[in-house]
């Protein structure tokens, strides 16, 4: 049966796949039939994998302090108990073998099964016991999946190229599992336009969207479904003549890439002979690669919270960092690279704080111990992170960019610490650039609006409009229920960005944007009106604002702009921000 699901859409193009759902819990697995031939290979996957949790489990027990108290080594005990039971063990493999039901599902259904006994058990202590089964059936279905809990297809279900991702939600960290891979396209449950996950979604360059609610619950494993990723909108099972129309569709959009990369050589000016800087953002070194096929000329934003995420257990030492830093300087070979301190928390927790769980515990993650709060708390990993950015300095061109940064004495602090790593290195006879510029994020409202204590300690600035956005309306970006009034054309919104460029422009510092914003083209022409020269975005977006900056006159702008930052009414300014795109 055909149906029609809407979101948000996060990456455009259009997608044409089989659904590859990834499970929201360990509990939610595969259910497929064995082939005859396969039974005992399928026992023997069980038998080994119960091994694994074995070993897990003694070696729980070996680490035990002397000092636990008691019922952890009787809690161990149990589980062990449990692992070993013929009523877990025995009757999983008669699944197996009668109903030739693979591993996962066997072991589900009879824990679905032990479940209902003890649900009918009146003493309480024994009913909880439930738990512990449930709990020995999760590792034995993690040490199925593999030990490193990859959310990755493992094979049984086709080319990747032909599948696209459906879940529930994708932490930021497993998304970035998804680089290299090459799937069709990204359907999630969760999520809004700017979440970390649409971004990384964003930079594969495949069609995306977020937000779809049910999508999860709904769309079944193999499923064919078109993604369009210019609407957001999902369709399951499509009709034959849905499917013709959205094949043309697809051919069509490709061919128009094809011709968008006959501009990858020219210079990129406006029709009055403005140059204009396109800077890529990028999550990890390698990614310098696209951004220099895409003809950037520098690095705009590169996150550096995502070589510290997946780390489970303690975060990157100096050298990693440095050969990380080293390798994307040297990539853009002389070209700038904007390197930018680690900005975790909110929607990108790191594993190796937050115990291996991957959540947040702050009561409001957005307005806690975020980027460079987090930072400052922690001296000795922020040192370790500056000495390793200032020992890539002498590699090529490097600036160093602070994100989240809003009061005076967090600037300075900022300041001091770089100072002291430079005076660590001079100790360690390691070379850097002297003269390394230093520039801030402009992301929240009170930043933005305090402009001169920035203009007058920092060598750049570079506006991040999707959390200026997120503070300035109040609107939590990962949020779905509130994406509908995440509004990048909110009247405040706009003159805080008007208003910074202004500034900057005045004092003569340097000033780029590098949100969401920057690389989209229905907003290209709005930003040059604005005065801005310096934009940053994902390589895969880079081409199509060329092509809008090539088309684009400045003078023919002034106006129009200013009718747009003259209004207030949402009609006001949509007519007046047609002026400006001229359609
Ligand atoms: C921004 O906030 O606009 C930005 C570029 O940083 P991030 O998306 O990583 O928060
Ligand atoms: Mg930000």
């Amino acid at each position: 049966m055909s149906f029609t699901l809407h979101g948000i859409p996060v990456s455009r193009g259009i997608a044409i796949g089989r659904a590859y759902l990834i499970a929201p819990a360990a509990l939610d697995v595969d259910h497929y039939l064995v082939e005859p031939t396969q039974i005992e290979s399928e026992v023997e996957r069980f038998r080994v994998a119960q091994g694994v949790v074995h070993q897990e489990l003694d070696t729980l027990r070996a680490d035990l302090a002397a000092d636990a108290p008691s019922e952890m080594g009787a809690f161990i005990n149990v589980h062990t108990m449990i692992l070993n039971d013929q009523m877990l063990v025995q009757e999983t493999i008669d699944l197996i073998r009668t109903r030739r039901y693979n591993v996962e599902w066997a072991l589900t259904e009879q824990l679905e099964r032990l479940s209902r006994h003890f649900d009918d058990i009146e003493d309480e202590y024994l009913r909880e016991r439930k738990a512990d089964i449930q709990q020995v059936v999760e590792r034995v279905l993690k040490a199925l999946a593999g030990a490193n809990g990859s959310v990755l297809p493992n094979g049984q279900h086709g080319s990747c190229s032909e599948m696209i991702v459906v879940a529930h939600d994708i932490a930021p960290a497993d998304m970035m599992q998804f680089k290299g891979q090459t799937f069709q396209g990204f359907v999630t449950d969760l999520g809004g336009r700017t979440s970390h996950t649409a971004i990384v979604a964003r930079s594969l360059g495949i069609p995306a969207a977020v937000g779809v609610q049910q999508a999860s619950a709904l769309i079944r494993q193999d499923d064919l479904i078109i993604v369009d990723g210019d609407s957001g909108i999902v369709i399951v099972d499509p009709a034959p003549i849905v499917l013709e129309e959205y094949s043309y569709r697809q051919s069509e959009k490709a061919l128009e890439q094809r011709k968008l990369q006959r501009l990858k050589f020219s210079p990129t000016q406006t029709l009055d002979g403005t140059r204009i800087e396109l800077c890529a953002n990028i999550e990890l070194p390698d990614d310098a690669q696209q951004a220099l096929e895409a003809g950037a000329t520098g690095i705009g934003l590169f996150r550096t919270e995502f070589l510290f995420m997946n780390h489970k257990h303690h975060l990157p030492e100096e050298e990693e960092q440095f050969v990380a830093y080293k390798r994307a300087v040297e990539l853009m070979n002389g070209m700038p690279v904007t390197i930018r301190t680690i900005d975790v928390g909110a929607d990108k927790p790191l594993d190796a704080l937050s115990g291996g769980d991957g959540y947040e515990t702050a009561p409001n993650p957005a307005l806690g111990l975020r980027a460079i709060r987090w930072s400052l708390s922690e001296p000795q990993m922020f040192l370790t992170q500056l000495r390793a950015i200032l020992r890539a300095s002498a590699f090529g061109s490097l600036k160093i960019l602070v994100p989240m940064l809003a009061h005076a004495q967090e600037i300075d602090q900022t300041l001091d610490l770089i100072r002291e790593a430079k005076r660590q290195l001079d100790d360690a006879g390691l070379s850097y650039d002297p003269n390394v510029r230093v520039g801030a994020m402009i992301e929240i409202p009170a930043a933005a609006i305090a402009l001169p204590l920035f203009l007058k300690r920092l060598d750049f600035l570079s506006i991040g409009t999707n959390d200026l956005i997120q503070y300035t309306l109040a609107i939590d970006r990962a949020d779905n229920s509130v994406a509908h009034l995440y509004d990048p054309l909110h009247p405040a919104v706009l003159h805080l960005i008007a208003f910074t460029l202004r500034e900057a422009k005045r004092a003569n510092v340097p000033v780029s944007v590098c949100g969401e914003m920057a690389g989209d083209p229905a907003l290209t022409r709005l930003l040059l009106g604005m005065g801005l020269t310096e934009f940053s975005m994902h390589p895969s977006q880079l081409l199509v604002v060329k092509q809008e900056i090539l088309r684009s006159n400045l003078k023919t702008l002034e106006k129009p702009t200013a009718e747009v930052l003259a209004a207030c009414e949402p009609d006001e300014i949509q007519a007046a921000l047609k002026r400006v795109t001229g359609v």
